[in-house]
Parts: structure tokens; C-alpha cells; sequence
């Protein structure tokens, strides 16, 4: 297997994959986790999606550690359509991006569709997205219409999208949804960055030549419930503003030097006062006021810094992004 992207515990695994052929038209990687109630629905409608698209195309499936059937409804799939069907298997829950990434890996398409498991977007406009790559584009993302989330993470999202748009160079309308299309050239070179936590989206933004986005539609999920918390959507959000932009260190320098300025203003005033007016006591709660600000401040930089490091930390210790315990597909 590639550098530290992943681990692959099968027996010559890395070596049976490096020998399978390039060349199928599609690959569409879907990550699983806990998915059991979407999945039949998911085969009925994404296979004969595809096929009605007439290309030779591969689906593979990553399984993210789920504690449901998901696995074994998977297997069960791969046993049913196993020419069109690959599923990799890991070893633990490793995150969305990362089943992302492998399924990458492992995949041979020229080109490559991202789709979630949960149906919230339609399988059947697979075709619009292969459409806007006809037309010459490497990258086609998606906008979602009639958006069905809840109140508050639509205003989420939307907040989010702003702050992504002023701090780095990545220019997109709406980053929450994965249905996307990615050309090979795109998938290679995601597939050569080693990063830990990454936003897939995103890398692939700034990677592109000529990308575009295109409107898909945007359902409820089809069963079972998000898998993302509120927690767990800061922790991808603070993957997307440290992995890709340093702006925020930049202005907290900026705020730094500003408060650094009034706060020798007002040492000078007091001082001035001190010796025109003479001892005062008032004013206590004001300076307190203002001592606390500045502590808030400093806390929120320190741990600004330390997201930053934090990254850091994880890309020195270089462990595996991912442990691939088996994969279902059939030899060559
Ligand atoms: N997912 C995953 N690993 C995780 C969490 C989610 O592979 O740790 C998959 C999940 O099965 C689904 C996709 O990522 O196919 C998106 O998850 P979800 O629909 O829960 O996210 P939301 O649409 O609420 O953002
Ligand atoms: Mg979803």
C-alpha cells in the first residue's frame, strides 16, 4: 500500500491491487456506517440508476467500522452483483473522509462520484454530473435544491461557507454536499496527499482546472439518523479552516497588535491621571471588564495555536489514515 495512507491487513493485499487493471468508465464510492435500514433501499435505486446509463461502471463501498449489518448486507450485495460491486472493509470507525479516501484508492474508474449512503441525493443524477464532465470540466460539484435539513444547520453551513470563502481561495456555493464527480487526474493526486484529516471537497477544489457546479436534488434521509453531531460537525469545520488556511492566525496576530495598542493607551491615560488628578478608586469594574476581555482573548489564541499543532502533531506521528481489514471484489 501507498506510503501511510493506509494499512492493509490482508495477505499481499497491497500487492493484488497494484496488479488489478485500470478501466472502467465510473467508479461511485459510497462510506457506510450504520446504514442497514438505507442500504436495500440504496441498491434499488443506484443500480438501476447506472445501468440505465450504459457505462461500464464499478460501485465501491466502504465500510467504516459499522456495529449494525451494514457489513454483512454489503457482502450479501457484493454477492448478488459482483462484478459491478467492491467492498472494503475496515478494521474501526475512522470518519466519513477518510472512507472517502479509501474508497479512492481502491477505486479504478476514470472517473469518480462521491454519493452517501442515506439517499439524500438522488442516484438517478448521476448522468447530470457525468454530463458537466462531458462538457470539459475535472471537477463538478453540487449545490443541493430544497435543501431538507434542519433549521439550524442550514444557518450553520451557510455561516461556515462565508468564513470558508473569506480565508481561503476555495470558491464554492455550498461545501455540505458530497455528491460529486472527480476526474482521475483529481483522484490521483487527492490519493498522493497524506493528510490526516482532511475535507475531500475542498483538496479536490484546489486541485482542479476547470471546475463547476451543477444543481442536485436534496431529499430526507431515507431511514436512520445523521451521523454527525453537532460535536463532530465543529471538528470536520475545524478541519476545513486549519487544513486549508492560515488566515486565522494571521488575524489573530492582527487583534493581538490592535489590543496591544489600546492597552498602552490606556496604561498612558491612567498614568497621565495618576499624576494630574491624583490616587483614584473608580473605575475598578472597568478595568476588570477589560482584563477579562483580554484573558477570553488569550485563551481563544492559545487554543487556535493549538488546533494548528494539533495538526501537526498528528501528520509527524504519521499512523495509518486507515485499516483496511478486507476487501470483497473479484480477481481479475
Ligand atoms: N459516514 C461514515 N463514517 C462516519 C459517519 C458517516 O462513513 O463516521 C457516512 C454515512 O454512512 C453516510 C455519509 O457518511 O453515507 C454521510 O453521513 P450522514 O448522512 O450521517 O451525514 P449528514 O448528511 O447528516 O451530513
Ligand atoms: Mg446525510
Amino acid at each position: 500500500m501507498s506510503g501511510r495512507n493506509g494499512v492493509d491487513l490482508r495477505p499481499g493485499g497491497a500487492a493484488a491491487r497494484a496488479a488489478s487493471p485500470a478501466g472502467v468508465a465510473l467508479s461511485v464510492v459510497i462510506p457506510v456506517y450504520n446504514e442497514e435500514p438505507t442500504l436495500p433501499l440504496l441498491f434499488a435505486r443506484l443500480y438501476p440508476a447506472l445501468d440505465a446509463l450504459g457505462i461500464d461502471y464499478e460501485i465501491v463501498f466502504v465500510n467504516d467500522g459499522s456495529v449494525d449489518r451494514s457489513a454483512q448486507i454489503l457482502a450479501a450485495q457484493f454477492e448478488a452483483r459482483p462484478e459491478v460491486t467492491r467492498v472494503v472493509l475496515f478494521n474501526g470507525n475512522f470518519g466519513q473522509h477518510r472512507a472517502i479516501l479509501a474508497g479512492f484508492e481502491y477505486s479504478r474508474g476514470e472517473r469518480v462520484v462521491t454519493l452517501d449512503a442515506d439517499l439524500q441525493n438522488p442516484p438517478e443524477d448521476i448522468g447530470k454530473l457525468l454530463a458537466a464532465m462531458d462538457a470539459g470540466h475535472d471537477y463538478v460539484g453540487t449545490i443541493r435544491r430544497l435543501r431538507q435539513d434542519s433549521v439550524w444547520r442550514r444557518w450553520a453551513s451557510l455561516a461556515m461557507n462565508r468564513l470558508r470563502d473569506r480565508i481561503t481561495r476555495i470558491r464554492m456555493t455550498d461545501q455540505g454536499c458530497m455528491m460529486r464527480a472527480y476526474s482521475r487526474s483529481i483522484v490521483q493526486l487527492i490519493n498522493q496527499c497524506g493528510e490526516m484529516n482532511t475535507f475531500i471537497p475542498a483538496l479536490a477544489y484546489q486541485f482542479a482546472r476547470t471546475p463547476t457546479e451543477i444543481e442536485v436534488g436534496h431529499e430526507e434521509r431515507a431511514a436512520g439518523e445523521s451521523k454527525y453531531s453537532l460535536y463532530s460537525l465543529i471538528r470536520l469545520n475545524f478541519d476545513l479552516v486549519t487544513g486549508f488556511s492560515v488566515v486565522p492566525l494571521q488575524w489573530f496576530s492582527m487583534l493581538g497588535m490592535a489590543v496591544s495598542v489600546g492597552a498602552a493607551a490606556l496604561v498612558v491615560l491612567l498614568v497621565a491621571r495618576r499624576i494630574v488628578i491624583g490616587p483614584e478608586e473608580g473605575g475598578l469594574f472597568t478595568l476588570f471588564a477589560i482584563a477579562f476581555l483580554l484573558v477570553g482573548l488569550a485563551l481563544f489564541g492559545i487554543g487556535l495555536l493549538g488546533e494548528y499543532i494539533g495538526r501537526i502533531y498528528q501528520e509527524v506521528r504519521s499512523r495509518p489514515r486507515y485499516v483496511v481489514s478486507a476487501v470483497l471484489e473479484r480477481r481479475p
